[in-house]
């Protein structure tokens, strides 16, 4: 599906995140109980510059439909900080979608 832009007012969007240091994006899947950690240039890939909080509705969980997640931008400090695992991306893959039409 391509990304479906809507033009909202950008409360904190993506981009502001790092500039006043090393912010990272939390997701957390309430059913899972499992939390990802992300950087913010990596979302801005695939969501562009959306505001943080929409991540909520546009991220999905990857285990099954969840519901909303949980997302929060941070800081990663002290104890936090060490040993915290973030995931890269490593590619995106664009799947292909036959339409058909009789003629
Ligand atoms: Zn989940």
């Amino acid at each position: 599906m391509p990304e479906t832009y809507r033009p909202k007012a950008k409360d904190y969007p993506l981009s502001r995140l790092g500039q006043g240091g090393i912010e990272l994006v939390r997701v957390h899947c309430r059913y899972c109980k499992r939390t990802h950690n992300y950087y913010p240039e990596d979302l801005i890939q695939i969501f562009g510059d959306v505001d943080v909080d929409s991540l909520m509705e546009r991220m999905k969980c990857e285990n099954g439909n969840h519901g909303m997640l949980d997302v929060s931008a941070f800081v990663p400090t002290g104890p936090q900080a060490v040993g915290l695992r973030i995931r890269r991306l490593v590619a995106i893959k664009v799947q292909r979608i036959p339409v058909w039409r009789e003629v």
